[in-house]
């Protein structure tokens, strides 16, 4: 469905999610419409869309221009390399529609994205993103227009898409009610501070590698210990700084260590 806004109403289902309670509304503003629609179409995201959990809706910016080319960027003020997005078609879309706030520009020099904001922003009812391509974007809709910016890493893409897809991904599947077993995100990397541990399915023994005992076990308790002390090694060894940050392992921490000494981390590929 494409409204007069020209937005891809990409709620296949019926109403706006935004308005049930635990729904999320997400406005994402974009040159690249298809790109956006097309991935939110598939596996979690589209299923949240259909059980209308999540009102997605993808505006194209060029239908705010209003010139023949559709122009949305030109040269920089002071010159240099590469075109900057024009403020007018972007104040232009978002004014049309009136989205959802915060508004959150996709950018290199955002505050770093992480799991703690992806957990506030699914509850947050609604938020919008806002693509930059080319050089970025005038940086009067930054002062003017948008709430805050994101990075998803210290890398420079060629656009915001992928950045709102991950941030996207990240929010959505914390979403109430869009992971079945909504345990198994609480579980998850970062939620306590820690990487998660190893995971094993069938066959128990592949090509002479055989899962660790533990796991047969049937004494759940054990498998809590044992997972909970490859969560602490694993993070030890490949993110010592989060175990910085969370202060250090305590004394039920190095027991579990000892516990389940030498279990190693698979290798990394
Ligand atoms: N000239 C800019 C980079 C522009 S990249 C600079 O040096 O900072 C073009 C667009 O890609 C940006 O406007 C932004 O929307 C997006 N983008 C690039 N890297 C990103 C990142 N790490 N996180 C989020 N968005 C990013």
């Amino acid at each position: 469905m494409s409204s007069h806004d020209g937005a891809a109403d990409a709620s296949p289902g019926s109403g706006s999610a935004g308005s049930r309670p635990g729904g999320l509304r997400v406005d994402v503003f974009t040159i690249f419409e298809p790109m956006v629609t097309g991935f939110a179409a598939h596996s979690l995201l589209g299923k949240a869309r259909e059980a209308g959990l999540i009102d997605l809706r993808v505006h194209d910016i060029r239908e705010h221009t209003s010139d023949v080319h559709r122009t949305v960027d030109d040269s920089p003020f002071g010159g240099g390399a590469g075109m900057v997005m024009k403020p007018e078609p972007i104040f232009s879309s978002v004014e049309a529609v009136d989205p959802p706030r915060p508004i959150i520009a996709l950018g290199p020099a955002g505050a770093r994205f992480d799991q703690a904001r992806a957990a506030e922003l699914a509850v947050a009812g609604g938020f919008s993103l806002l693509c930059g391509r080319y050089e970025g974007i005038d940086q009067r809709v930054h002062d003017h227009l948008v709430d805050e910016e994101i990075s998803i890493g210290d890398y420079v893409l060629n656009g915001g898409e992928v950045a709102a897809m991950a941030v996207l991904e990240a929010v959505v599947r914390l979403v109430p009610g869009v992971i079945g077993n909504s345990a198994s995100a609480e579980d998850e990397s970062f939620s306590d501070g820690l990487l998660e541990y190893p995971h094993f399915t069938r066959p128990a023994e592949y090509r002479g590698w055989v899962i660790p005992e533990v796991l047969r076990s049937g004494d759940h308790a054990r498998v809590q210990r044992w997972r909970r002390a490859m969560s602490l090694r694993r993070t030890m060894r490949r993110r010592p700084d989060l175990i910085d940050a969370m202060g250090g392992l305590d004394a039920g921490d190095l027991a579990l260590l000892e516990e389940f000494p030498e279990e190693p981390d698979p290798p990394r590929e």
